[in-house]
């Protein structure tokens, strides 16, 4: 998987719109303490769907619009989109190229889109499942995050080697199908009791409709 380009605007210190073209190959983001470089990761996290503000650096959700600076006012959204090659089919789309974008409002309006079409966070996080790019996947290793996963318990570390192997997505859908199996049986349950109250119920009305 290939990402192609990322474009930023009104997100944290990306008061000005901001398009990275990333060429194959490595690129690396160089730059003084505090000049932004982690809010860069921090915007592809953003937009895969992180909803926790403290991962984000951040206390609510709102702390990452451009908040201003001594050149430029603050702004009333945040947008930031992915686009990602899709020549190799990974995702599940028949086009080329994927772009997913992710808009906040200051007034607390949060909107997603894939390929420019408007849809639920629900469908990104689907898109990525066992792409190893999905929020609390781990192609984004921030700092302390390697001994974070070398120190974690087993089933933590779990997770992160079930996301490798792709079979997260299965273990999703399973989980899915018991729920509705489970909400099945609910249901078989109440219809056998509602028939075990009226079959007591059949035999005083028939002798009440002969007699
Ligand atoms: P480090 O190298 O320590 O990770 P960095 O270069 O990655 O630092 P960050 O910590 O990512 O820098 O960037 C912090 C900068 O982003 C600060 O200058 C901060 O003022 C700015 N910033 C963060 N949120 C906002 C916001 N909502 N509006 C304007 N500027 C912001």
């Amino acid at each position: 998987m290939c990402l192609k380009r990322l474009d930023i605007q009104g997100f944290k210190s990306f008061g000005d719109r901001l398009s990275l073209e990333l060429n194959p190959g490595l690129t690396v983001v160089v730059g003084p303490n505090g000049s932004g470089k982690s809010n860069i990761s921090d915007a592809i996290s953003w937009c895969l769907g992180e909803q926790r503000p403290t991962t984000l650096r951040g206390s609510r959700m709102e702390d990452i619009i451009f908040a201003g600076s001594d050149k430029r006012k603050p702004v009333g959204l945040a947008e930031v989109s992915l686009v990602l090659d899709n020549t190799s089919q990974i995702f599940s789309l028949p086009f080329n190229e994927v772009s997913i974008s992710r808009r906040l409002y200051r007034s607390g309006e949060s909107e997603y889109f894939i390929n420019k079409t408007p849809c639920r966070l629900k469908d990104i996080q689907a898109l990525f499942m066992d792409t190893g790019l999905g929020r609390g996947a781990y192609s984004i290793i921030g700092q302390g995050k390697v001994d974070e996963i070398l120190n974690s318990r087993p089933e933590e570390r779990r997770s992160v080697i079930e996301e490798a192997a792709g079979i997260v997505k299965y273990r999703h859908r399973k989980e899915e199908a018991a729920r509705k199996l489970s909400s099945a049986q609910q249901d078989l349950d109440r219809i056998s009791d509602l028939i075990d109250e009226l079959a007591a119920r059949i035999e005083p009305l028939e002798l009440e409709a002969r007699g």
